[in-house]
């Protein structure tokens, strides 16, 4: 029996399983008793030897308790000796039993100090008072005094031990709940923290500390859609450093990083906050200059390139000189031009200046030698359409692979097209004119038909496998969509569990509560889906979180280079983190070698894609190579 009367000396042992919130291994996880661990909660018995034949703390201890301490107020002292030791932090407190027999007034104004203090409130308190007249009395009194419990002299074990048991446990029950919140807690500081980190290796070159490429995009977004909308012309410059590999080569790779440093740092010095100033290649920075125009833009890339003519790198006791060619384009109301279409104006453009002989600032102009690379989307419409006709659309199909066990997982469907002169046209080409010319909603339900025509088709030995789908943004713009896709599962008979429709973040994003609402009523007639293209786009865990997704389909530009760059490695492990705190698998696109393969195997991705594992091909396979 582990009883201690002496006051100095307490013999309470720490045991169970502490928290921030107090001890929580009395109840499971589910919520049953664990009794070991009940019997070792601190038990703090005041006066309790007064009146009883038995003491109080003997009661308990034959009934199983090992951790209770008793104090006698006229031997060990009262009042605040008695708080003091409550409040010695080494001895955990659980229950409070107050015999107040012996001095009730005494009693209650312990009671009730006691309840005063901040530390002990939480700690249920049982005062034990005698039989008598003013019973009732008492109980109020005791109550007003802060106790949660009253038991009568004679004290019965068989009353007293019950009521022991749940005061404990409701206390348990109270730091179970408070655990919980701080996990809670804990759990959203934790994300909150990774989302920042996300967002700005997402969005920043990690050398520089300059904008990356993808943020580059996501601004030219924005910029066409001003020009479009507002009438706000833009300018993109793209600029090219004529000595980099020079530096690099001659004076290694730190030398040419500190270099690549100086001349952002040199850039800067020009850019408004306004304006997006981005490495986008090894040697290459592009800015966007917002609310701009034309002899502005030209002004500001002439002050650009004479700085940098004038900026002298010194490495190793040589001196530098460095130059630059510098594109312009205009973003400019007038001629409605896309993101990806002002990118590769000012690289053509900034092309013409180099081969102007360097140093020099060009702008673009319709009349330059490459411009003819651009093709007009004019062109596609008629051979899209055509094709639809004529049933030149074809499904290809990349196997999707169990990283963890090798075997085939399913397939991605892939769209191609066959030109008139029977060549195979990817998707890339006519996918974003379609979505652009109002075609790719046609597309989209000819994919879904044929793929599940394919799967009926399959022979029984494939039926375990699941197809992926892409769908447009346009495909959950139409209502009648998820009847369609009932329909043609009811009439061919395929399981609707093994499809998968895959959406991209940037879709998914755009037009967030359509997109939402029609996830949810394919979902509930079995359908899977998956987010495409997972991080390219980078949205907020909220928009993700609230995507009732069943996969995160990493973006192949974090994987393609994962064994060589570290930015790669810490952004896809953190997906992957994202993904298990949010319960969805993860594939990864793009696996190009065995070595990315063995990376994200150890990285625990769940399913796996690329031209590794398996080339696009006209059927689907069972097994690989
Ligand atoms: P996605 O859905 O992200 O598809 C993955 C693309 O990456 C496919 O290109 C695939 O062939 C390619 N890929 C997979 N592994 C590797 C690899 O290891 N290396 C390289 N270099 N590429 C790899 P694909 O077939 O050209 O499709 C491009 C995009 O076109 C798709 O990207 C998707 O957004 C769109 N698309 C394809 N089929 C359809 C379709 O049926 N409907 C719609 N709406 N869009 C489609
Ligand atoms: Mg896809
Ligand atoms: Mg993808």
């Amino acid at each position: 029996m582990a009883i201690s009367q002496k006051t100095g000396n307490d013999a309470f042992s720490q045991s169970g399983h502490q928290t921030a919130a107090g001890d929580i291994s009395a109840l499971s996880p589910t919520g049953r008793i664990d009794l070991a661990s009940l019997h070792r909660k601190g038990i703090f018995i005041i006066d309790g030897h007064t009146t009883e034949t038995i003491p109080v703390a003997e009661m308990l201890a034959r009934s199983g308790f090992t951790n209770i301490h008793t104090h006698n107020q006229e031997k060990d002292g009262e009042q605040t000796v008695v708080i003091k030791r409550l409040q010695n932090r080494q001895h955990r407190t659980d229950l409070i039993l107050l015999d107040i027999t012996r001095d009730r007034k005494a009693g209650l104004a312990l009671c009730d100090a006691i309840s005063a203090q901040r530390r002990l409130r939480d700690i249920p308190l049982i005062i034990i008072a005698s039989k008598g007249r003013w019973q009732e009395d008492a109980i109020y009194a005791a109550f007003r005094a802060g106790a949660t419990d009253i038991v009568f002299t004679p004290v019965q074990r068989l009353e007293l031990v019950p009521r022991v048991i749940s005061a404990l446990l409701l206390k348990t029950e109270r730091e179970l709940r408070q655990h919980h919140e701080l996990e809670l807690e804990s759990e959203l500081a934790e994300r909150k923290v990774i989302e920042a980190r996300l967002q700005y290796l997402v969005s920043h070159d990690e050398l520089t500390g300059l904008c990356n490429r993808r943020r580059l995009e996501q601004a030219l977004e924005a910029a066409v859609y001003r020009s479009r909308n507002i009438r706000q012309s833009s300018a993109l410059l793209y600029i090219d450093l004529d000595q980099f590999k020079v530096i690099n080569d001659t004076e290694g790779h730190a030398v040419g990083d500190r270099f690549l440093m100086s001349i952002a740092n040199q850039l800067r010095q020009v850019v408004a906050a306004k304006d997006i100033l981005a490495r986008i290649s090894s040697d290459e920075y592009a800015i966007l200059l917002e609310d701009t125009c034309r002899k502005e833009a030209l002004e500001t890339a002439e002050t650009l390139r004479r700085i940098i003519d004038e900026f002298r790198f010194t490495a190793n006791e040589r001196k530098y000189h460095i130059g630059a060619s510098i594109g312009v384009a205009l973003i400019d109301p007038r001629d409605e031009i896309t993101a990806s279409e002002a990118l590769a104006r000012a690289a053509q453009a900034c092309f013409e200046a180099k081969s102007q002989g360097r140093n020099t600032v060009h702008l673009f102009s319709h009349d330059d030698r490459e411009s003819h690379l651009i093709r007009s989307a004019v062109d596609w419409v008629p051979r899209i359409r055509d094709a639809i006709a004529h049933d030149r659309l074809r499904l290809y199909f990349q196997p999707v692979i169990d990283v963890a066990s090798g075997k085939v997982h399913g397939h991605e469907a892939l769209i191609r097209m066959i030109d008139d002169d029977g060549r195979l046209i990817l998707p890339n080409n006519f996918i974003p004119v379609a979505e652009r010319m109002g075609l790719i909603h046609d597309i989209d339900l000819w994919v879904i038909n044929h793929a599940i025509d394919i799967l009926h088709q399959l022979p029984a030995d494939y039926d375990h496998l699941t197809l992926n789908i892409n769908l447009s943004m346009y495909a959950f713009q139409d209502p009648q969509l998820p009847a369609l896709i009932r329909d043609k599962l009811e009439t061919t008979g395929v399981a609707a569990g093994r499809i998968t429709f895959e959406i991209t973040e940037t879709a998914a994003t755009a037009s967030y509560v359509q997109t939402r609402d029609m996830i949810h009523k394919l979902r509930e007639l079995g359908c899977r889906f998956a987010l495409d293209d997972f991080g390219s786009g980078f949205s907020s865990f909220n928009y993700i979180k609230q995507f009732p997704v069943d996969y995160l389909k990493i973006d192949g530009s974090f994987i393609r280079n994962l064994v060589y760059d570290a930015v790669d490695q810490r952004l896809v492990k953190s997906m992957i983190e994202v993904a298990r705190t949010l319960n969805k698998q993860v594939v990864a696109e793009f696996v190009e070698n065995e070595e990315i393969l063995e990376l994200l195997r150890r990285y625990g991705i769940h399913l796996a894609q690329g031209n590794h594992i398996g080339l696009p091909a006209p059927s689907m396979r069972l097994d690989l190579p």
